[in-house]
């Protein structure tokens, strides 16, 4: 089995398959400190974690991770919060950022024995539609390597080798440009409030989420084609400040940008999740727009359910689970990508998209509305907000 990409979906299927026995080996295009520190996701939800405990993956986020429950939002009409955890058939999240679990879950594939290879660039997957597909890689000393296995796992990403080897035509792709672009901000600084925060504002979303006691998350809706360097630390402040209301609802704590990244919100699913021998998993299977906090979450899923199917398929000759695997975990990508859906909706002027319209914005308000005063529009929130 060759796994390409060591992120939350290879490295858990990794694990999972070591665990069980079969042979596999992992393929990371970045040196062995990398994925340690990319910050991106920090929510997981509570059914991730019950995924990494039964598996004896969360040690890392038992001794470091935080139980979050509330949301805040902030409007020109006033603020108000929903503890989700009190709501619905809904549970927390646990805040732990992914960096750390991806450094976790790398050393605990490596103490165990596995083969993760660093620097290791998978340029593509051919024979892909037998039974004996390969991987070419071009090794830490530039020295092109072919890889066989009976099957291939693509946990590369959107833009990885996996989804580049599938023919045209042979998938189908779905593609959304949700027309909104954040400046995801990665500040030195505590936390200014006890809640995920989501203000909404005449200049634009913004959104403030806890990473730990010393680092919080920031978002600024800005204008598509933003260079993420274009705006003074001062400015981005002063803007986060106007746009969360901290005259009225109390200052925000000041510190250090130590990251800085463009994200353009888009969804891009491919259907069926698999050609012939190899399987997508993660964002390679189905990218979606961080509005929801879901990408990392249903990476996490995937991979369980993959890992199991390939179980039984080379432990116990049953091919019957590897068969369902993409109808499986789409149902579960697809309900994940309406809800972030509703939230970008949510969250965001839809001028962008949809031309600058009066009536969209009312729709824009009376959702908001909805979800402020009716509490069948509050547990619907919760358990989708939290569920995957
Ligand atoms: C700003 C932001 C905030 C987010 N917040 C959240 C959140 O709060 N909760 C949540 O659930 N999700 C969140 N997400 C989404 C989440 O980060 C992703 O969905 C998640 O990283 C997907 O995991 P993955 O393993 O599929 O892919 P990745 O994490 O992208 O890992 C892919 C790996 O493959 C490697 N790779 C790529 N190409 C090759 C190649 N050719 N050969 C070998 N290796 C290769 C890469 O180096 C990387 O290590 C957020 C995303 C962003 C951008």
């Amino acid at each position: 089995m060759v796994i390409i990409g060591a992120g939350p979906a290879g490295l858990v299927l990794g694990n999972l398959l070591l665990r069980r026995g079969i042979d596999c080996v992992v393929l990371e295009r970045t040196g062995r400190d990398a994925g340690g520190k990319r910050a991106r996701a920090g929510f997981l939800a509570a059914h991730t974690v019950r995924i990494l405990a039964r598996n004896g993956l969360d040690g890392g986020l038992r001794r470091r991770g935080r139980e979050h429950s509330v949301c805040e939002f902030r409007t020109e009409d006033g603020r108000f919060r929903l503890d989700y955890r009190r709501l619905g058939r809904s549970e927390p999240h646990t805040v732990y950022p992914q960096h750390e679990l991806v450094a976790d879950l790398q050393e605990q594939f490596l103490v165990a024995g596995g083969r993760l290879h660093f620097d290791t660039e998978a340029l593509a997957v051919t024979d892909a539609d037998g039974p004996a597909p390969s991987v070419t890689a071009r090794e830490a000393d530039g020295r092109p390597r072919r890889w066989r296995a009976r099957y291939v796992a693509a946990c590369d990403g959107r833009h990885g080798a996996g989804r580049r080897s599938i023919p045209p035509g042979t998938v189908r792709r779905h593609h959304r440009d949700h027309g909104v672009t954040w400046l995801g901000l990665l500040a030195e600084a505590p936390p200014s409030m006890d809640a995920v925060g989501y203000a909404l504002h005449p200049n634009g979303f913004a959104g403030h989420m806890a990473r730990s006691a010393e680092i919080t998350r920031y978002y600024l809706q800005c204008a598509r084609g933003t260079r993420a360097d274009a705006w003074t630390e001062e400015r981005i402040w002063d803007e986060l400040a106007l746009r969360m209301r901290a005259a009225d609802y109390g200052p925000l704590r000041r510190g250090p940008l130590l990251q800085r990244t463009v994200v353009d919100l888009e969804s891009d699913v491919l259907e069926p999740l698999r050609h012939g021998s190899l399987f997508l998993v993660g964002d390679a299977a189905g990218l979606i727009s961080p509005s929801a906090a879901k990408g990392a979450n249903l990476a996490v899923l995937e991979a369980e359910v993959l890992a199991h199917a390939l179980t039984d398929a080379l432990a116990h000759g049953d091919p019957e689970p590897l068969d369902r695997y993409s109808e499986r975990c789409l149902v579960h990508i697809w309900r994940a990508q309406e809800f972030s859906h509703w939230m970008v909706r949510l969250l965001h002027d839809a001028s962008d998209t949809e031309g600058t319209s009066l009536f969209q914005e009312r729709l824009r308000h009376s959702r908001l509305a909805s979800l402020r005063t009716s509490s069948t529009q509050q547990d619907w929130f919760a358990e989708n907000y939290v569920g995957i």
